[in-house]
């Protein structure tokens, strides 16, 4: 295995860096405004940052190592531009992976230029971690399109998107069932209501009743929704693993110095063994949950399957972040639960990545049913 980066991942890497950097000079951290989302969106388009989602022919899925390194700059150092970058991604891979060649002429562009923002409408209130069981319905009407009615929740950028690929029951069968629709969401006739977070993330709820949608904005052939939302979800997984490894790097970045600084009982926190200890489990992690998501990244770039990695990877990653945000603030004492504090800002961000894009139970259904299946195939573990 090699990770080391090309040189033009290297310019990319450097790219990303920068811009987040210069977000961050301007630090509108809870800002969840549309406008806030357009000037980060705008940073990101203009810095070409987009680019590396698509393969070179423009229509394929580009290379997942630099969608990770983008995701993990910009969550070191300004993680409100990898929820950006996310959340874009979320609306662009279902058009890659099952798109025509007419709805990815139409809405690509758009979406990787900046003019629509996006999103991705799976999860109802009854409607979680398992997903299939949606009860939002498509119903046929003569001309063959659909009425959309039902409601999408806890669905981020509700209040402010433009474009949703929303997840609807055409059929019985609780898998078979379920088709993908691309939504206008300025089109009138949705009612979009915010939740507020306590990380800044625009989010919401869709409701939509007899909302009419063409037969042309079905996405993939009517029944496949739930294999395109699965699809979707499991290339971006090992996204949320970088964001998570940005954020624990950015808050050993800040912990580092303090422990250095911080005299107690006359000597630096640094100088005691509890303490250094606990800093060598944090960067262990931080390095194992590495490992574990660069390689996700570099089995898909090799085009080798990665299910099973990229749940592990998600899961991996983001508990051992919630781990050192909170070994972190234990060390920096009450300055980190002190409002808007680095470290509280960070505890903020990553608490929700356990939880959005499959829950870490869920991840562990996913791997086990692959350790299973690998076990049946190989008549041992890999
Ligand atoms: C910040 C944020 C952004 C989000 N953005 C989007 C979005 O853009 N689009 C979208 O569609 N959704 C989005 N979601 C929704 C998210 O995907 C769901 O919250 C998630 O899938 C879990 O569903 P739930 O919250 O209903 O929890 P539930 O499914 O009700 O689960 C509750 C708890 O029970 C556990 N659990 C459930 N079933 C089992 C089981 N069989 N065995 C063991 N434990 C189990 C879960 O792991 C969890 O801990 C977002 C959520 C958050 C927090």
């Amino acid at each position: 295995l090699d990770f080391t980066l090309s040189e033009s991942q290297e310019a990319y890497k450097r790219t990303v860096v920068e811009v987040a950097k210069k977000l961050r000079a301007n630090n509108h951290f809870d800002e969840e405004s549309i406008e806030h989302y357009k000037a980060v969106l705008d940073s990101i388009v203009e810095g070409n940052l987009f680019d590396p989602l698509l393969a070179e022919d423009g229509e394929g899925i580009g290379k997942s190592f630099a969608v990770i390194t983008a995701r993990e700059s910009f969550s070191r150092y300004y993680p409100f531009a990898d929820f950006v970058f996310a959340e874009q991604a979320l609306a662009i891979i279902p058009f890659l992976l099952f798109g025509n060649s007419e709805q990815k002429q139409e809405f690509l562009p758009p979406l990787i230029n900046g003019n629509l923002i996006g999103g991705f409408a799976l999860t109802e209130e009854t409607s979680g971690s398992d997903a299939s069981s949606l009860s939002c319905k498509a119903e046929k009407t003569d001309d063959g399109g659909y009425l959309l009615t039902g409601k999408k929740m806890w669905i981020s950028n509700a209040p402010i998107g433009d474009l949703f690929i929303v997840f609807a029951r055409t059929g019985e069968d609780k898998r078979k069932g379920v088709s993908a629709f691309i939504v206008d969401a300025n089109e009138s006739g949705i009612i979009k209501n915010t939740i507020h977070l306590a990380a800044p993330h625009p989010i919401g709820e869709l409701i939509f009743d007899h909302f009419k949608v063409d037969s042309s904005r079905v996405l993939g052939a009517e029944g496949e929704g739930f294999k395109i939302a699965m699809a979707s979800l499991d290339i971006l997984r090992p996204g949320v693993g970088a964001h998570a490894i940005g954020t624990s790097k950015s808050a050993l970045d800040y912990i580092i110095p303090f422990t250095q600084e911080r005299i107690s009982f006359n000597q630096p926190l640094s100088s005691y063994q509890s303490i250094q200890f606990k800093m060598a489990d944090m960067y262990t992690k931080i390095r194992t949950a590495q490992w574990l998501v660069y390689h996700c990244a570099w089995k898909r770039d090799s085009g080798m399957k990665s299910t099973i990695e990229s749940s592990m990877a998600k899961m991996y990653a983001t508990e051992k972040a919630n781990e050192i945000l909170y070994d972190c603030t234990q060390i920096n004492g009450a300055r980190g639960v002190v409002k808007d504090s680095h470290l509280e800002k960070l505890s903020r961000v990553i608490r929700p990545a356990s939880i959005y894009e499959g829950t870490t139970d869920v991840q562990k259904m996913v791997i086990h049913r692959q350790l299973t299946k690998m076990f049946e195939e190989e008549g041992e573990i890999l």
